[in-house]
């Protein structure tokens, strides 16, 4: 079973792809990812791997939902006073895998700046030939690391999901940045709050001259970072091959901070954040967020009832000390 199923209550797609259950236990000593597997080529630096139990694919049946335009991600009201409460649909799209590295233990903080920006690379080529195909709404790129994130596999590696809707909180993002910029002759709410976050400092964590890291004022995660683009840029293939350079540099800085602040190897969520790719200049601001589950050396952050259930996050971390934290967290970049 593959389909898209529609949650009436909370509005939102749910994936539903059972063969995902079904994923073989990989041998101990073997893993697809290393050259030599006959799964990837025998020398590469950084490979895209198609996903083989992809939550999206290109095969599965189009995205049709209560007859709207796929790309809004949401029925009208209308639609959805008519629809059915138990509405499926295909999950058309594409799953791919980013590995970053040949060498299979190799932490992300390791990874060399070359192959940082050879993942960037990746991310933004993969993202433009998502932007040709009308099936695609919106582009998710992301790693989970570590093993309190689920991840069973070592071998450092991403992922790039393009999805035929705009899931939920970016739908929520766009919403609230809309909103802004109608009060606010147009600004961007994104623009503004990375200029509040300079002009404070207390939760700035690195810069350069194209991307500023910062712990958000509201952090839902401890020790969690928001890097945002300097100049207004929606997707990655707005920037230029400077900045795309930047972003690598920045990205690797923050991952060995990570690594650096208790000694070990982080688990978190990393997320390129992109707008939608069918709508002319959508009010949305390129950044990156990191998700750290680490709230402490020896403590994790669980996402419980609270966070789950009622989508109330606790922090029980205060974002002007994580930041201070990951400031000293070598390397340390010049503010
Ligand atoms: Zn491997
Ligand atoms: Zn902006």
């Amino acid at each position: 079973m593959h389909q898209l199923r529609w949650h009436a209550v909370l509005q939102q797609w749910v994936v539903v792809t059972t063969d995902r259950q079904n994923r073989p236990q990989m041998p101990a000593n073997w893993c697809p990812f290393d050259p030599g597997s006959g799964r990837v080529p025998d020398h590469y630096d950084v490979y895209l791997y198609p996903n083989d139990f992809p939550a999206f694919s290109p095969d599965a049946d189009p995205f049709e939902p209560f007859s709207m335009p796929a790309h809004k991600g949401r029925p009208t009201p209308g639609a959805l006073a008519q629809a059915e409460l138990f509405a499926e649909t295909g999950p058309r799209g594409a799953c791919d895998v980013v590995l970053y590295s040949p060498e299979h233990t190799l932490p992300p903080s390791k990874l060399g700046l070359e192959n940082w920006k050879k993942v960037v690379e990746v991310w933004t080529g993969r993202t433009r030939e998502h932007a040709d195909n009308p099936d695609i709404a919106m582009v998710a790129v992301f790693e989970n690391c570590g093993e309190a994130v689920g991840v069973t596999m070592p071998h450092p590696h991403g992922q790039i999901y393009a999805m035929p809707f705009i899931p939920p909180i970016s739908q929520r993002e766009l919403a609230s940045s809309r909103e802004y910029a109608a009060a606010h002759n147009g600004e961007c709410l994104f623009c503004r709050l990375m200029e509040k976050e300079e002009e404070a400092r207390a939760r700035m964590v690195a810069a350069n001259d194209h991307f500023a890291a910062f712990v958000p004022f509201a952090a839902r995660f401890p020790a969690e970072i928001g890097l945002y683009a300097r100049r207004h840029a929606s997707t990655l293939l707005e920037l230029t091959e400077q900045e795309r350079s930047s972003l690598a540099e920045i990205i690797s800085i923050i991952r060995q901070k990570y690594d650096n602040l208790y000694g070990f190897v982080m688990p978190l969520m990393m997320t390129v954040k992109q707008g939608p790719l069918r709508e002319t200049e959508p009010p949305y601001h390129l950044h990156v967020q990191f998700l750290p589950l680490q709230r402490s050396a020896t403590k994790l952050k669980y996402l419980a009832s609270i966070e789950t259930a009622y989508g109330t996050f606790l922090a029980d971390t205060a974002p002007e000390e994580m930041a201070e934290n990951l400031r000293k967290a070598k390397p340390i970049s010049n503010l």
